[in-house]
């Protein structure tokens, strides 16, 4: 008996939209099952990242940047503004908008590439078969050649803050605010805390972030965050660091949070909270016991390198699956595992994946951090160029931070990019590119940037890396 789909995809956020659309591509039947309800009340497609994540946060740090820009730094380029007010309820307004215009958008994709959207919730049975409970609670079974899991993410919560209405809340109720809090509270200084931190730092708030662990922002490569962390402190971000939050009582006069630290117990009233602890995958439930689909201690569904699950013929893909839990990444896999279904071959480099940070300034890399390379006796050249030294970022009256090239002793070839600094989410781009193409920081050396560009800045660093940098006197003689 033929199936009535060839691909049935669970969840479209990012990852689940993008393999749906490159399956329809490939000419393969697809449907694609989603559950989310949007601010409307209405079914909606894109996931955490367009209705709650990536898009209406950007939209709301570029607001808060215009208004922070305009309170502190139009001055110095001889410009007064007076009567300079917020209107909270437009900005939101916008960001709403931003968010359903790029959803109606996949509508729109999906109709194009011929791909169902079926609306519900959907649950992996055995045979590759996935029974959906619609909206209204009507169930129905869907029977495929192929399954592709990808319901995502949903925040941590903690004990020691449990949700509470507008006051104790996760990044969605953050990106929600009718009013900016004058004393906001963060649990946890990692992305979010500090994205979300510095929308309604930027907006007035006065934002104090505790963070459990002792090392800030340790992902990054440690010269940049340690650079991060100063430069935040110094917009008044209020970083606490080893501080273990151990209570939060929400009462008339805000919020009461008892956290320690290596220094003892300390109480803080803040206004409003918000709990940015980590994200955790949306596998409970997601199959039927009798699949046997494997998760992994932490409730991860199990892969191999092309996204296939232990049962034949069932995918899972990004945010439920290991590795970084970014949309890019999870897009990526949709698209190398609805080539792998069509029968081409295919594969992703997880090895050059960019982590953006959008504050101000941002924070972007790929590849390998100075530190790992030293805890794996791997033997590199670094080259670093101050922002301080480009034209580009003088003339913009915005130098702050670095960039770092990472390269091989012995082969010269690129092994890491961190750069901190304005607009660098846009120039990590370039050092990806390098990467994925293996090449040596002679390349990107000897590679002609435009003038006056951010992107010379990676050129110079590059040229660093054997002491021949032009607008800085080099540490090391070539
Ligand atoms: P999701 O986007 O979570 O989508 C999963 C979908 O599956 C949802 O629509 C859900 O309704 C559906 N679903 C789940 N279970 C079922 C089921 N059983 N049946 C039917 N449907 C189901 N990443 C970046 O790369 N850049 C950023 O700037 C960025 N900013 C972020 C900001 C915030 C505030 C947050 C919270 C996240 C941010 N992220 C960012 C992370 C990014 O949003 C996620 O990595 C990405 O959305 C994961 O994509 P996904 O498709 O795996 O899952
Ligand atoms: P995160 O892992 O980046 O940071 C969580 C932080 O909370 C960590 O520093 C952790 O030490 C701290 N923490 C954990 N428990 C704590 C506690 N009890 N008290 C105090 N601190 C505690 O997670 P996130 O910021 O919630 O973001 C979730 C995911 O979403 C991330 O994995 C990230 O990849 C993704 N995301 C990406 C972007 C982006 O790409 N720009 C933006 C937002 C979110």
């Amino acid at each position: 008996m033929s199936k009535q789909y060839d691909v049935v995809i669970v969840g479209a956020g990012p990852a689940g939209y993008v393999a749906a659309i490159r399956c329809a591509q490939l000419g393969l039947k697809v449907a694609c099952v989603d559950k989310w309800i949007g601010a409307d009340n209405q079914p909606t497609l894109g996931g955490t990242c367009l209705n709650v994540g990536c898009i209406p946060s950007k939209a709301l740090l570029e607001s808060s940047a215009r208004y922070d820009d305009i309170n502190h730094s139009f001055a110095d380029h001889g410009i007064t503004a007076s009567g300079v007010k917020l209107d909270l309820a437009k900005m939101m307004a916008r960001k709403d908008k931003v968010v359903s215009d790029l959803t109606q958008g996949i509508v729109g994709l999906f109709k194009a590439n011929g791909v169902q959207w079926i609306q519900g919730s959907g649950k992996l049975l055995p045979s590759q078969q996935v029974q959906v409970t619609a909206h209204d609670g009507a169930e129905s079974v869907l029977d495929a050649t192929h399954v592709i899991l990808a319901p995502g993410s949903s925040s941590v919560e903690i004990g020691a803050a449990p949700l509470k209405g507008d006051v104790i809340v996760d990044s969605t109720g953050a990106l929600e605010f009718t009013e900016v809090p004058k004393r906001l509270g963060v649990i946890g200084a990692g992305v979010i805390g500090l994205e979300l931190g510095s929308v309604w730092r930027r907006l007035g708030s006065e934002v104090i972030l505790l963070e459990a662990q002792e090392h800030f922002l340790p992902v990054a490569d440690e010269q940049i965050s340690k650079d991060a962390l100063r430069q935040f402190k110094r917009q008044g971000l209020d970083i606490r660091l080893g501080a273990r939050v151990v209570s939060c009582e929400a009462g008339n006069k805000g919020v009461v949070v008892q956290y320690q630290d290596g220094k003892g117990e300390h109480t803080e009233t803040v206004d409003k909270i918000i709990v940015a602890v980590g994200r955790r995958p949306n596998t409970n439930g997601l199959a039927a016991d009798e699949t046997g689909l494997l998760l992994d201690e932490w409730g991860f569904v199990h892969v191999d390198e092309q996204c296939r699950t232990n049962l034949p013929s069932v995918y899972a893909i990004g945010d439920a699956v290991r590795g970084p839990m970014l949309a890019h990444k999870g897009s990526e896999e949709g698209m190398m595992v609805a080539e792998v279904i069509a029968g081409q071959k295919a594969e992703m480099n997880y090895d050059t994946i960019p982590s953006v940070v959008y504050t101000h300034p941002e924070i972007a890399w790929a590849g390998i951090t100075e530190q790992a390379l030293k805890a794996a006796g791997t033997e590199y050249n670094v080259g670093t160029f101050p922002f301080a030294a480009s034209g580009r970022a003088r003339a913009a009256g915005d130098s702050i931070g670095m960039v770092k090239v990472i390269a091989d002793a012995n082969t010269d070839r690129v092994l890491g990019v961190h750069i901190i600094g304005a607009h660098c989410s846009e120039l990590i781009a370039q050092a990806v590119i390098a990467m994925e193409m293996g090449a040596s920081s002679e390349d990107l050396a000897m590679t002609v940037f435009a003038h006056p560009t951010l992107a010379e800045s990676v050129h110079e660093a590059a040229l660093a890396v054997d002491g021949r940098a032009i607008h800085i006197p080099n540490k090391k003689k070539y």
